[in-house]
């Protein structure tokens, strides 16, 4: 008869699983900063399903997932489960590990009793239609991130898993070594390798966004493995050494350059050829770091709003940009133009499925991918951990934190086919960019459309608008338009048509986009109808001014035209929301 708990670090004999475990947990009346919200406790070690692993935790990663999940925000993935019918109100995190397995389900073939492993994140329901029919797991709606969207992961003595996660752990790394990679490195796989004959292969070159980052770093290996070569995008010269020594050809500050963010209106000619000009500046540095004139077939994304314009225009003809993430932010420009005649692809890709994530392994195992392990923490600091991610003040690569390994450096026995250099990131480096969300922030569907309560307090637009319409005709001169904003004070002016039907808007943009470019005089001389937005966005006088509001920013404009029984009967602006909101 065994032991009720065992102390941590005082592996119990293999194959004994205790009545108990010592776990971090995090409670809902706790979230907040990661420091408070992880606290130690003791439970109930989980029981099993049939398809499913308790696998007694040497080690485990940390990622972004769990920063969030400790806030609470965006969801709580607590009341997320009490929901689905889930009873423990506790939530234990932990989406990357390496340990020994414990005990196995019945159905469980791939893995036995005293096996060393490492565990993927991907799971899924094996009676989910999709995935009987063989279909990618990945697109099932049954879809979950262990240790974030499901409980018990490896931030416990032991953690539950399904039979498919677990993968042999490379003998030549130790604990904390084997349990840092899987989670960047598998997704970094799909995104290399799942896309068809897009995917990477010999000869090719590839960009590779944050190439001293977790995903970044794997994806660098990957690449190199495949026969390929990359280019890294990296925040300093400082980095450029570790990335080479990964495989990378060679290096780009993205500092020298200042054309990020989202793109320039098309109609701005002058913003656009700055823009054109930064991303051409760009492109050459691509050629210079390769030595030759080619651009890269495949692009790794993940900084998402800032670089995703940049990212299609220097994707080669009928090449491919591949993205996981919006770290700076979800609202993607693309410039169609681009897209569409050089043929090029914006992939969508998230995590990988378990074929992929093993053959993500195989390198593993032959030693042809480092772990990129950056910092190692004790069980005591798993909290200090999370909390130094969520300040940014952690080094670049990835983390991971000792469970059951008394101490640092166990576990690694036998040499891998082939040796490495371990690169080491420059002394003192930490993040300059915080993370928006994570990774499995739940996106609503038809599905789960349920009604949501908003907070309003019941204003119309006739509360606000401005009454009467100050129009023009499409054919006057915009110097006449100019003279009628100017004289009237207002910012734009309802374009109207013969029958006094509303047919456009031109706006104080307007007006700037068709000096861009053109002398004042070329200016003044073009016709409201050329310059104008046409159409002409309008709204009811009864309409919920928040509702305008969501129609204003939803179209990126600054005003619409109010109407009563179709007729234009006045304009309502931001400015006049604003003056509302200052009260
Ligand atoms: P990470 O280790 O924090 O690396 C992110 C990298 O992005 C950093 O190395 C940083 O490098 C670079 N970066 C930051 N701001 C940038 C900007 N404005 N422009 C260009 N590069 C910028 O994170 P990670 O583990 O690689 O993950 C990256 C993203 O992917 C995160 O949002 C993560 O949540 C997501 N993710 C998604 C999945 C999935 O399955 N969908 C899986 C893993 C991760 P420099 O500062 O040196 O440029």
């Amino acid at each position: 008869m065994g032991k009720q708990l065992y102390d941590i670090g005082d592996q119990p004999p293999v194959g004994e699983v205790p009545e108990k475990m010592h776990a971090w947990l995090i409670r809902a009346d706790r979230f907040g900063k990661p420091t408070e919200a992880f606290q130690k406790e003791v439970v109930n070690t989980p029981s099993i399903a049939d398809d499913e692993v308790l696998v007694y935790v040497m080690a485990a990663g940390i990622n972004y997932n769990n920063v969030w999940a400790a806030m609470g925000i965006p969801v709580n993935v607590i009341a997320a489960r009490n929901k689905a019918g889930e009873p423990e109100d506790f939530h234990i995190g932990g989406s990357d590990a390496s340990g020994i397995v414990y005990k196995v389900g019945k159905d469980v073939t791939n893995v036995k009793v005293g096996d060393e492993v490492v565990m993927h994140c991907g799971t899924w329901d094996r009676n989910c239609s999709w995935v009987k029919k063989g279909g990618d797991p990945m697109y099932s709606p049954s879809f979950k991130i262990w240790g974030y969207e499901t409980n018990f992961g490896s931030f416990a003595q032991f953690t539950k898993v399904q039979g498919q996660q677990c993968m042999p752990k490379p003998k030549h790394m130790n604990w904390e070594e084997s349990a840092a990679y899987t989670l960047v490195a598998a997704t970094a796989w799909r995104m290399l390798h799942g896309w068809g004959a897009s995917s990477i292969k010999k000869g090719d070159v590839a960009l590779i966004w944050g190439g001293a980052g977790g995903l970044g770093s794997m994806a660098i290996q990957i690449v190199k493995a495949a026969g390929a070569t990359s280019v890294a995008m990296v925040s300093g010269e400082d980095k450029f050494d570790y990335c080479m020594k990964l495989g990378a050809k060679g290096c780009i500050n993205r500092n020298e350059f200042d054309h990020w963010g989202m793109l320039p209106h098309w109609k701005d000619g002058a913003g656009y050829a700055k823009w054109l000009k930064g991303v051409r500046g760009f492109g050459a540095k691509i050629w210079e770091v390769l030595g030759e004139k080619r651009a890269p077939n495949l692009v790794f994304e993940h900084p998402g709003e800032t670089t995703i314009p940049t990212s299609i225009f220097v994707c080669e003809t009928g090449g491919m940009v591949v993205v996981c993430a919006g770290t700076t932010g979800y609202n993607a420009t693309v410039d169609l133009r681009y897209l569409w005649m050089r043929q090029k692809r914006l992939q969508g890709s998230h995590f990988a499925n378990s074929v992929q994530s093993n053959e993500m392994n195989q390198l593993a195992l032959r030693g042809q991918l480092d772990p990129c392990l950056s910092r190692a923490f004790t069980y005591e600091d798993l909290p200090v951990a999370h909390q130094l991610m969520g300040d940014n003040k952690h080094p670049h690569g990835n983390m991971a934190v000792l469970i059951g390994a008394k101490e640092f450096g166990l576990g690694a026995s036998g040499k891998p086919a082939v040796t490495i250099v371990h690169p080491t990131l420059p002394k003192g480096d930490v993040h300059t960019t915080p993370h928006p969300y994570p990774m499995s922030e739940p996106l609503p569907s038809i599905e789960s459309a349920e009604a949501l309560t908003i907070t309003d307090d019941g204003s119309k637009v006739r509360d606000l608008m401005h009454a009467g319409i100050i129009s023009c005709t499409p054919d006057d001169t915009v110097g006449t338009v100019a003279k009628i904003m100017v004289d009237k004070e207002i910012h734009a002016v309802v374009v109207m048509d013969k029958q006094g039907s509303a047919v456009g808007v031109v706006s104080q943009t307007d007006m700037v986009l068709a000096r861009q470019g053109r002398t004042p005089d070329q200016a003044r001389a073009m016709l409201a109808s050329e310059i104008m937005t046409p159409g002409c966005a309008t709204c009811d006088a009864d309409m919920l001014l928040s509702d305008a509001v969501s129609l204003m920013t939803g179209r990126r404009m600054h005003r619409l035209v109010v109407t009563e029984k179709d007729k234009p009967v006045g304009v309502i602006s931001m400015t006049d929301v604003v003056r509302k909101i200052i009260g």
